[in-house]
């Protein structure tokens, strides 16, 4: 499989929810070893390209394209996206009782990388490997996934699965919201170690905070559902020091000073 497959290349998106148009037209092409940002106000959309990239029922597409590995991942079911290697971190993981983190991660790694692909015994030292690394105690890998974690916890079991499955393309979708600093960094360092020639990373965040610790080459602003801006590391920093209405009103029109927004 070549570079240029793995590129993700996103084409006049336009998706609704609830009868409302919320994406309309955006255009965003990641290639493996690339990581953007997407940054944008509250209500912007960002979410709902995740959940569109995901293939989330509630989102309807209306129109565009999603090119993965020479597919349009919108004409394929969410576990057919999973195992072309899309990989998308969500806000609010879900707690699986009766089942524990290493049935759980075995299971996700048999339907990702084919039933039998990895032996038991290569799994579970990949495993311990991976838990080790991000400073998860071996007890948890035998409780049942999520269930009475902390914020934090249900993190490192994310990003732990992330690490096990070893996807093409990774999605983050405000993964810094409610961690706390050393859960934070525990996630960059698991992203940093995936994240290579062979990964493009797309991390869609309201605030600048976790990409200090996952620093973008490209910034992309959304704004009312399509791309308003298109940068380099410095459009985070102006965007921290003005805020997002500048973009919104036009940039054409005088903006306060760098550091002057309140
Ligand atoms: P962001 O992630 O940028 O804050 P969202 O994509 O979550 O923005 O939301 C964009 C708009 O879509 C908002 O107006 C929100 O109310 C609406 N929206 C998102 N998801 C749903 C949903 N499941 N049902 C109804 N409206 C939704
Ligand atoms: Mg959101």
């Amino acid at each position: 499989m070549n570079d240029a497959d793995s590129t993700l290349k996103i084409v006049d998106l336009h998706a609704s929810v609830g009868g409302k148009p919320i994406l309309n037209g955006v255009n965003l092409t990641v290639r493996p070893g690339e990581i953007h940002a997407l940054m944008g106000p509250n209500g912007s959309g960002k979410s709902t390209l995740s959940n569109v990239l995901l293939g989330h029922p509630d989102y309807a597409v209306t129109g565009g394209t999603v090119e993965f590995r020479g597919r349009n991942l919108l004409d394929l079911p969410t576990e057919e996206r999973a195992r072309l290697g899309v990989f998308l971190c969500f806000q609010y993981p879900v707690a699986i009782p009766g089942v524990t983190v290493a049935q759980f991660l075995k299971a996700a790694v048999d339907a990702v990388r084919g039933r039998g692909t990895v032996k038991a015994s290569a799994f579970l030292r990949e495993l311990r490997e991976g838990a080790k690394f991000l400073e998860i105690d071996e007890v948890f890998l035998n409780r049942a996934l999520n269930d009475g974690f902390s914020g934090g916890e249900k993190k490192r079991m994310e990003i732990l699965q992330m690490m096990m499955l070893k996807p093409g393309l990774l999605v983050l979708d405000e993964t810094d919201s409610g961690l706390d600093i050393d859960a934070l960094k525990v996630v960059a360092k698991g992203v940093n170690r995936l994240t290579g020639p062979s990964t493009g990373l797309l991390v869609i965040t309201h605030y600048e905070r976790i990409l200090t610790y996952i620093p973008p080459q490209f910034v992309h602003v959304l704004v009312d559902g399509r791309i308003a801006r298109s940068g380099g590391p410095e459009l985070v920093r102006e965007l921290e020091a003005r805020g997002y209405d500048w973009i919104r009103e036009g940039a054409a029109t005088a903006p306060p000073a760098p550091g002057g927004a309140s």
